[in-house]
């Protein structure tokens, strides 16, 4: 049986209120409007977000545009910027626990997870330090004696960075110090749903010694604060994270004026095993990789595609583990299943599995949502008999809901595989050196491990094929994503006229 662990009551823990953070100062909406979150495993008040009209998000826009225009942030010293980075990794690194707590409360996650995603974003900010300083662009001094030619790389301007709920804190990590680090100013909006770790950045970045203006964070919902970022003329970029849906949406805002859009968007990806694969460490990876953050990532590992001689077998393997996972309260430090976002959410999940068995589908493990007293829980689930063109094997579920399909020869594994719209990350098991760059070479997908699941580090850039984004987050280019090229032509000596010769 599942462990599932009932939520504790928050004892006297006071809701704790965030205002926004425009121009260097903490302030209300315009319309003094706050939400409430309800956090999801325990069914109270957990944060009070001050909320921003769209009158305070064009407000935010001015600032960061002031900031870029005028204020030093973007002719400062590199080494400078990246001072200031440093110093705001060491302050999140003191404070890890706290915005943890945040990040649990307020998306469910399990408390020793969010601890690993503070850690992991301490790292992100100081890779980006590093980046800062080696800048650069490029000169060409090969063009003859009457040419030199130089291109510059210069901040792109004012950037909007918009995040969703899942990974509140390490996705706006993915993407602030990387453009504060090429010197741009940006307007932040994490998820109506999960503000708070994001909008105390605020303090954190006015310690460490960002100046005003060069970033503004505000929150409210995508219609009324989330639009504008993606809109306003004054905006020079948008990067943003969420569903291929919205990705979209962004993208058309942002086509009326041009701006370059970054996306990092769903994910419906495979984990591809051969008979010949050390099943042991496979098994593992794929509760892993359907369980983790509550299936609610865009890396989730939802689609099983398994060789059929050993597939009863691993399910068997894999649904004994599943009922072993710990389910429940996510401040339990045992706890590896948290709560699931929200209790819409909850439904879509619920509905996706019931669609799976109506078109023929088998509940092997799981099935259903979880009663724990408060809050809302999905017990870890397992699906067979799933066939490619069911909906559970091509969209997003988004919650701990593993499909499991079968193949017989790799060539049917990578069109299984590669079968979808989305592109975003796969796995590969098997000792084959060859198997394994058959399928690493040839599925469509931004990341593929091999022989492990959901690794990852800063220097590794990040991102989707097709319908999961544009654009690659982390690794050596992350800055640059952030900056304009600009070529200085420069000519020596005498110039030869085009039309009136020199005499
Ligand atoms: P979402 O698209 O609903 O919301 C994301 C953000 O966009 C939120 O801040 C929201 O308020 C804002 N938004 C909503 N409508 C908007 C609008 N009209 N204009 C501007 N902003 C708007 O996504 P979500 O439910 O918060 O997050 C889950 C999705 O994010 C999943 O699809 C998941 O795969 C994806 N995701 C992708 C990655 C990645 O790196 N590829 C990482 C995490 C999550």
């Amino acid at each position: 049986m599942t462990v599932h662990l009932r939520p504790r009551p928050l004892a006297d823990r006071a809701v704790r209120e965030f205002k926004m953070f425009i121009d260097g100062q903490h302030v209300s909406g315009s319309d003094g409007r706050t939400m409430d979150r309800v956090g999801p495993a325990h069914g109270v008040v957990v944060s009070r977000y001050h909320v921003a009209s769209t009158k305070d998000a064009d407000r935010a826009i001015a600032a960061a545009r002031r900031a870029f225009d005028e204020g030093d942030w973007p002719r400062r010293t590199a080494a400078d910027r990246a001072r200031v980075l440093l110093r705001a990794a060491e302050i999140i690194e003191a404070r890890a626990d706290e915005i943890a707590l945040l990040d649990t409360l307020e998306s469910g996650k399990p408390i020793s997870q969010a601890k690993g995603e503070i850690a992991g974003s301490v790292d992100i900010w100081r890779y980006a330090a590093a980046l800062a300083r080696d800048l650069h662009g490029e000169s060409y001094n090969t063009l003859g004696d009457g040419t030199l030619g130089v291109v510059l790389r210069e901040a792109i301007g004012v950037v909007s960075i918009i995040t969703p709920w899942n990974f509140p804190f390490l996705i706006v990590s993915q993407k602030l110090p990387f453009a504060l680090a090429a010197g741009c100013t940006c307007v932040v909006k994490p998820s109506e749903l999960t503000s708070g770790s994001t909008l105390l950045l605020g303090e954190i970045l006015t310690q460490a010694g960002l100046p005003a203006g060069a970033v503004n964070i505000i929150a409210g919902t995508g219609a009324e604060a989330g639009a504008p970022l993606t809109s306003h003329p004054d905006v020079d970029m948008v990067s943003f994270t969420g569903s291929t849906g919205i990705g979209k949406l962004t993208m058309s805002n942002a086509a009326a004026t041009l701006k370059k859009v970054s996306l990092e968007l769903g994910g419906k990806n495979p984990q591809v095993v051969f008979p010949d694969a050390d099943l042991e460490a496979f098994v593992d990876a794929a509760v892993f990789g359907a369980y983790f953050n509550a299936g609610e990532c865009c890396n989730a590992g939802s689609r099983l595609i398994l060789h059929a001689d050993i597939a009863d077998e691993v399910v068997a393997r894999i649904a004994e583990l599943s009922r072993q996972v710990r389910v429940g309260d996510p401040l339990d430090p045992t706890t590896k299943v948290g709560a699931i976002i929200s209790t819409a959410h909850l439904d879509k999940i619920a509905s996706y599995v019931d669609g799976a068995t109506r078109a023929g589908a088998t509940v092997y493990v799981g099935g259903g949502p979880l009663d724990l007293g408060a809050g809302q829980f999905m017990a870890p689930t397992i699906l067979t008999g799933v066939l490619p063109d069911m909906a559970v094997a091509r969209e997003e579920v988004f919650g701990p809901v593993l499909s499991v399909l079968t193949f017989g020869t790799t060539e049917e594994a990578i069109n299984i595989a590669n079968a979808i719209d989305y592109g975003l990350s796969a796995s590969v098991w098997s000792r084959d050196i060859d198997t394994c760059l058959a399928i690493g070479r040839r599925v469509r997908a931004g990341t593929v491990w091999v022989n492990t699941f959901m690794d990852g580090a800063s220097e590794l850039p990040f991102g989707g094929y097709r319908q999961s984004g544009l654009g690659r987050e982390l690794g050596r280019h992350a800055v640059e994503d952030y900056t304009e090229t600009k070529t200085l032509n420069l000519h020596i000596g005498a110039r030869t006229n085009w039309w009136v010769p020199r005499t």
